[in-house]
């Protein structure tokens, strides 16, 4: 979880240092902290507020004149949020300081073996054993020290560690926690994404799980588990600075937003060619495809949301059976994977630990595993037998708007070519389907012009208490990332119900003035919902409504309708979302809420 930086150059280490922290705010955090090397002694600065606290105390860092440190944000595993649990971590004897992101699980054992060898903790977490424990095994090089120690560890951790007796050193690791080291003019440095670092350098080399690097100001060394040094592949980063940054917006959410026509764009149309969807280096044979019996998707969250909306596709398309999984249940259910069955896993981050784990889990039954994730080189990419890159680019507001947008897209272009091999569908059909594909980035830019409509409508409803989305098929998938988007950002309690389940309970709640958001874009289903509709305005529910233009009769029942562009069924989630994500965006604004960091939630879920 959050974030960890370090720099070692021939500059100015702190304002690096809390430039990067502050880039990765939008993983949330709690506390943060950085440590400097300056005249021999460190500098550490720590604090439980924002990174802008740790700027003011420090003149943006300008204070501190040391070249080589590291820095962290925090999300509290192990001990609460305090200063004292706030990293950096120091050794007993003052030398050796850690930054950790993730989790160590035999630290108490560790801790135990230290406090017997007369070690004193001062704080609550996991990490300050390794802190100590690296002075324990110290013998003069850092490194055999850092070695030994890390050998020790179970659990997840990426590091970043410096020393006074080795001060032009700064020594990195990872195991199942992300980070990456930057290749810079000025010096090197290490992140837990390229946020962190592109400001500064493009150059990147992704470490593998116990790969050690070590770098100072003008050389990077890799190291792998034995401690054998290898060579390292420098990857260049095509994300611009503009990218990772506001880029003019109040919030990352609405820049995110207005941007899903591009990232759509960017991700569907590379894999369009004369008509038909292609994926370069799928490993997936167009034979195990045909033989394909069953598909499992596991996901967390807004991902798992698309998984919902693939099934009904995947299922009309390639007549097989599809079988939606929320990772945090599928890891620990025993669950039934066949060499027949394709798992699909998708996660924006790459990261997230649920999901991680259910990979792992059906990787060890035999299945072949298809990733779908924006982000390169992350855990879930190196773990799948085959990655499909949503290229949305990154992805800083906690809730996802173009994560999920293109993680549709993606599933939309696989449930085509699928379908296309496996001769499960209509070749007009599909044909069609792909032509729809290429327009969606268009369809979903008119969207966007609603934003008026949808701002008046949310200072309208932004006192609300409890909303429910209702919707069948694609508009139920669609509700239920709707209902989501709005309570994760806006705290409005919201539920989703596939709408012919408002009789078995939940038409209860319907009282006057209750706000019914009702998706009506499936139209094969639309008199059905339509009378869903009527039971809830009947008991005095506001229904506003969605509804593909040209739809008269909805009027004379729902008391708002949102009008979007017709585009194929099947594919109808990746542009009904949009007004969805909207209207949340703006009931959050006018409620006062911090929209791109909503309490309590953070963006890249590392831990289960
Ligand atoms: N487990 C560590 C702690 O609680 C690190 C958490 C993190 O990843 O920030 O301090």
């Amino acid at each position: 979880m959050c974030g960890i930086v370090g720099f070692v150059g021939n500059k100015k280490a702190a304002p690096v240092l809390l430039d990067g922290l502050e880039r990765l705010e939008y993983r949330g955090y709690d506390s943060a902290g950085i440590s400097v090397i300056e005249n021999g002694k460190f500098k550490i600065e720590k604090t439980v507020e924002r990174i802008k606290n740790l700027k003011d105390i420090t003149n943006n860092g300008e204070d501190i004149t040391g070249t080589i440190g590291i820095g962290h944000t925090r999300w509290a595993t192990h001990g609460a949020p305090s200063f004292e649990n706030a990293h950096p971590h120091i050794s007993a004897n003052g030398k050796i300081t850690v930054v950790h992101n993730g989790i160590i699980e035999n630290y108490m054992d560790i801790k135990s073996e230290l406090i017997a060898d007369g070690f004193k903790f001062v704080s609550e977490t996991d990490t300050e054993v390794i802190a100590h424990l690296i002075q324990k095994y110290y013998n003069g090089d850092m490194f055999d020290a850092i070695k030994k120690a890390v050998d020790r560890l179970e659990g997840s951790y990426a590091l970043g560690i410096i020393s006074l007796d080795k001060p032009d050193t700064l020594f990195a690791v990872r195991h199942f926690s992300p980070l990456i080291v930057g290749l810079g003019p000025d010096g090197n440095y290490i992140g837990s994404d390229v946020t962190a670092l592109i400001k500064y350098t493009k150059n990147a080399v992704y470490i593998e799980d116990g790969e050690i690097a070590v770098l100072t100001a003008d050389s990077a060394k890799f190291y792998n588990k034995d401690g054998k040094e290898i060579k390292k592949e420098v990857s260049v980063i095509n994300w611009s600075i503009d990218a990772a940054e506001k880029g003019g917006y109040d919030h990352f959410m609405m820049k995110e937003i207005m941007e899903e026509p591009e990232a759509l764009r960017k991700t569907i149309e590379p894999r369009i060619k004369n008509g038909e969807i292609y994926f370069e280096g799928l490993k997936l044979s167009k034979d195990k495809i045909k033989h394909i019996k069953r598909i499992v998707i596991t996901a967390c969250g807004s991902a798992y949301h698309t998984g919902i909306c693939a099934k009904y596709m995947f299922e009309e398309l390639l007549r097989i059976p599809v079988d939606v999984d929320l990772a945090s249940e599928f890891r620990y259910r025993n669950p039934i994977i066949d060499n027949e069955s394709l798992v699909i896993i998708i996660s924006q981050s790459g990261e997230t630990a649920d999901t991680l784990a259910a990979l792992k889990e059906a990787k060890a039954r035999g299945a072949h595993i298809l990733s779908i994730v924006n982000v390169v080189g992350s855990s879930i990419a190196k773990a799948s037998d085959d990655v499909i890159y949503t290229w949305a680019g990154p992805e800083i507001a906690v809730a996802t708007t173009k994560g999920y947008t293109t993680q549709l897209a993606v599933l939309y272009m696989f449930g085509i070519y699928a379908a296309k091999i496996k001769e499960s569908a209509d070749n007009k059909l599909l044909g069609e389907l792909v032509s729809e594909l290429s327009n969606l980035n268009k369809k979903v830019e008119e969207v966007l012009e609603l934003k008026p409509k949808l701002s008046d409508l949310a200072k309208k409803f932004c006192q609300e208490q409890q909303v429910f989305f209702i919707g069948r098929n694609m508009d139920y998938a669609t509700a239920m990332e709707g209902s989501l988007k709005l309570k994760e950002i806006s705290y409005i309690g919201s539920e989703a119900y596939a709408a012919g389940e408002l009789k078995h309970g939940t038409i209860s709640l319907i009282e006057p003035g209750r706000l019914v958001v009702a998706l009506n874009c499936y139209e094969d289903l639309s008199d059905k919902l339509m009378s869903n509709i009527k039971e809830v305005v009947s008991r005095g529910a506001f229904v506003l409504a969605t509804a593909f233009t040209g739809n008269e009769e909805i009027k004379k029942y729902a008391n708002e309708v949102i009008y979007l562009p017709k585009v194929h069924p099947l594919l109808l989630s990746a542009v009904e979302i949009i007004p969805l994500q909207i209207f949340a965006y703006y009931i959050s604004l006018h409620k006062g809420c911090d929209i791109d960091k909503p309490r309590n939630l953070a963006k890249s879920v590392t831990v289960e």
